[in-house]
């Protein structure tokens, strides 16, 4: 694996001098401390391992932290600016209170919903979107709490234990559904070949995840290089996909995640001309097994956190062992929306942060 990377190192080196290391040379001059750090890892391994069309997509979203694919787009997450009180002036699109036009009466407001830590008052630093009004991109909640946010993508595999079990336990997790891994259409993920469950219950399944008050949120829908792709192009997976979600599963979505954490300007354009009010990455992923890749030297989960898994056919067993080691370190689970709110991405949570589907109105 080693060998065969450091065969492609020169002309990835270049990349990364044309791509990413002289545009975020020029921010780490202005910001320093762990979000260099980050950055830092990141420009490092882009110029070695960057995102390749030979690589598997869950394996290669897996191993490769975003940063390491996005030098010339730095998050705007980071660097933990101070928390600010909320202004309650602009309209700030809601993850909570979307019109339902659905036919599925159980998804309402009786949804118990997950129960997710909430944000205390002035805990979170506010999120600023981009110049121009562009929706921010987000690889970690800046809180000094100790939780962390659980995101699944894809949809290859729809293990039934894992809805069972975030009924049970009320797990707050967010998903990034990609239609063609829901729908089981075309090549299944190398992860999911062989599995019990591909395209089992295809959007019925996220339909029972929504009703225990889970969002599912735009992830394409092909699962395409978002690098390979033009503006246009770029635009009908993610407006095509944010459409699917909202005719299958009733609730507009609010947050996109691009395949591979591949992403552009015309990403982040794209992004909001389909009315998506974020672009959110991760920062660290969980392989299967339970087994956390850390993105930060010092292997350790920090506050705020946002972890990547995938629809796996062992997803509860794995998911299972993921919440034990997460409590072992002292972490809660937190509500992703309702952090994102008091971050002033998304609307401020309702209180109890639950689910409202309302019928369309
Ligand atoms: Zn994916």
């Amino acid at each position: 694996m080693v060998l065969a990377k450091s065969s492609r190192l020169k002309p990835r080196v270049i990349a990364g001098l044309r791509q990413g290391i002289i545009p975020v040379a020029r921010w780490l001059t202005m910001i320093w401390g762990r979000t260099a750090l980050r950055v830092a890892l990141g420009v490092a391994l882009a110029g070695i391992c960057s995102a390749s069309g030979t690589v598997p997509p869950a394996a290669s979203e897996a191993a490769l932290p975003p940063l390491a694919r996005s030098g010339t787009v730095p998050s705007d997450a980071t660097p933990y600016p101070a928390p600010t009180a909320f202004p309650s002036s602009a309209p700030i699109p809601s993850a909570y209170a979307t019109p339902y036009p659905g036919p599925t009466p159980s998804a309402s407001v009786t949804s118990p919903g997950p129960t997710g830590a909430l944000p205390g008052p002035g805990e979170v630093g506010r999120i600023r979107e981009r110049p121009g009004g562009l929706p921010p991109v987000i690889t970690a909640i800046p809180t000094k709490r100790k939780v962390v946010f659980l995101t699944i993508d894809d949809g290859w595999e729809q293990d039934p234990g894992f809805v069972e079990l975030v009924r049970e336990r009320g797990v707050p997790i967010t998903v990034f559904a990609m239609r063609d891994a829901v729908e089981a259409r075309g090549v299944p993920d190398p992860s999911a070949v062989g599995g019990h469950y591909v395209g089992a219950g295809k959007w019925s399944y996220f339909r029972e995840l929504r009703d225990l008050g889970v969002p599912i949120e735009d992830h394409t829908l092909t699962h395409p290089d978002l690098w390979q792709l033009g503006y246009k192009q770029q635009k009908a997976e993610i407006c095509g996909s944010a459409k699917v979600i909202t005719r299958e599963i009733g609730r507009r979505p609010v947050l996109f995640r691009p395949p591979f954490g591949n992403f552009d300007e015309a990403t982040i354009r794209a992004a909001k001309a389909c009315g998506l009010p974020a672009i959110l990455l991760w920062t660290a992923s969980v392989q299967p097994g339970g087994k956390i890749s850390y993105q930060t030297p010092d292997k350790k989960l920090h506050a705020g956190d946002i972890l990547l898994l995938h629809f796996r056919a062992h997803l509860a067993r794995d998911f299972r062992i993921l919440l034990d080691k997460i409590e072992r370190q002292g972490f809660e689970l937190g509500d992703l929306n309702a952090y994102l709110g008091a971050a002033r991405v998304l609307a401020p949570a309702p209180p109890g942060g639950v689910l409202l589907h309302q019928p369309l109105g």
